[in-house]
């Protein structure tokens, strides 16, 4: 971020060189002085958090749960908290349904016979023994992933040729096992999530099927990616492609490059050199991080005292760098490590409380604001009673519209201020004026390239 400001009162230089110890002299000097604190006149940053608020909050949901909606959801709008929803979009009906694209399934059966899984047939065999339809099988899919994704390649390899000796021997059952992100009751429909952005919140992409993308081929990495997407896209609109978390919290090199062509936002990872990212398994402390943002991941899990997620909270507020990303899964018994609808109320109420220290928003909300401001030239004229502020971003403004919050110095003297804003005439705004040790300043909202920002002495 840059800014240029153009200061007008160069009086004092002048002044400074005819100085003498007279009546006349005290009052210039006394001139000086009181100028040469306002030199910060013009002076326009972007907050660091909309609001200008301590540290931010996104609260967000795996798996597409019923009760995430049923019961999580009422209580964040009684509070006025937006939350964001990584839903499974192959288990809402009217979506594109999980699959396996590729050859016929029974030309790889039979190959598996002849040739051992190898570095040029797992990723197809994994791919296709997801949908190779028991409940067993996809666990194995998912453990092949967990073997693959954690280095131990040969067992990954030993597993699937064990799979497929099952498969072909007609000996996958279909399990009692819960899968926890697919439960049959999880029946939230289009119209329903319609409702729920409605209100605020955000849905984002959690694939198709929650598979392990790390060993998926490209061609099925690329339906659960982009098959998910469009059917956000035809059922929700565009705003809501924005973000994504692929399943399982992979940091999977190859999954990432493709993710991040399909989707601005991962959960997952972040592209930005400046935001340190501790994920739900990091014991790093967010306060110790030198970057200039930090986001900072924590899972409620069914055992998580109520006392350490206050305290999360309460680190936010102490530091002023923290993005404290809540990842929520089970509800009131269903769907993994659930957390009780009794524990959600007394935490967002704890968080609401928080609320002059804290913004809270979605996810796709705070990686636009942080964006937004790290992309902007900020540019801040003074002339007599005004002070011109322009902002202007390369970012796409159709994605980009959240408004980020501008702060500018004003001078001392000025008792009431208006802000004016070209392109809407009518709208001029009685700006509070407030004090820090810089100086009086203003805070007010904008869009980048939207126009002149003028604040004036009323
Ligand atoms: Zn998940």
């Amino acid at each position: 971020m840059y800014f240029f400001y153009n200061y007008h009162y160069h009086l004092k230089d002048k002044i400074m060189n005819k100085c003498r110890i007279s009546l006349f002299g005290i009052i210039l000097l006394f001139v000086s002085c009181t100028t040469k604190i306002e030199e910060n006149i013009g002076q326009t940053v972007i907050t660091k958090w909309q609001g200008n608020k301590q540290s931010a909050i996104s609260i967000t949901y795996d798996d597409g749960i019923i009760n995430q909606f049923t019961v999580a959801r009422p209580i964040m709008n009684k509070f006025g908290l937006p939350g964001t929803f990584f839903i499974i979009t192959g288990k809402v009906t009217g979506s594109g349904k999980g699959k396996f694209i590729g050859r016929p399934e029974e030309d790889i059966i039979k190959e598996s016979v002849l040739v051992k899984t190898n570095s040029d047939n797992f990723f197809e065999r994994a791919s296709l023994i997801g949908f190779t339809g028991t409940s067993e099988a996809l666990e194995y899919h998912s453990e092949a992933g967990s073997l693959f994704e954690s280095g131990n390649i040969t067992e990954a390899y030993e597993l699937i040729d064990k799979v497929y000796l099952k498969l072909r021997s007609g000996d996958l059952k279909n399990t009692d096992d819960v899968i926890f992100h697919n439960n049959p009751v999880d029946t939230t429909s289009w119209n329903d999530l319609k409702a729920y952005t409605a209100e605020g919140h955000e849905i984002a992409s959690h694939t198709v099927t929650h598979p392990r993308l790390a060993v998926l081929d490209e061609v099925n990495l690329l339906y659960e990616l982009e098959q998910s997407k469009s059917d956000i896209q035809k059922f929700l609109g565009e705003k809501y492609t924005f973000s994504a978390e692929c399943p399982y919290g992979t940091e999977n090199e190859r999954v990432m490059e493709y993710a991040h062509k399909i989707y601005p936002a991962l959960r997952n990872r972040m592209p930005e050199s400046y935001l340190d990212e501790l994920n739900r398994a990091s014991k790093r402390q967010p306060g110790k991080s030198e970057k200039e943002y930090v986001q900072w991941q924590r899972g409620p899990l069914t055992n998580v005292s109520m006392e350490i997620m206050k305290s999360w909270v309460d680190t936010c507020i102490k530091y002023n760098n923290i993005w404290l990303v809540l990842v929520f899964h089970g509800i009131d018994g269903i769907g993994w490590e659930p957390k009780t609808g009794d524990e959600l109320e007394e935490y967002f109420s704890y968080i609401n409380k928080k609320g002059t220290h804290l913004w809270i928003a979605t996810f796709a909300d705070v990686t636009k604001y942080i964006r937004e401001r790290k992309n902007a030239i900020i540019s801040s004229m003074v002339q007599d009673n005004t002070i011109v502020v322009n902002i202007s971003s390369d970012l796409d403004p159709e994605i980009y519209d959240v408004p980020v919050t501008l702060k500018t110095y004003v001078p001392k003297a000025w008792k009431s201020i208006l802000l004016n804003q070209k392109f809407k005439q009518e709208n001029e705004l009685k700006l509070k004026i407030q004090k820090d040790e810089l100086g009086s300043y203003v805070l007010y909202s904008a869009l980048p390239n939207e126009g002149e920002l003028i604040l004036k002495e009323k």
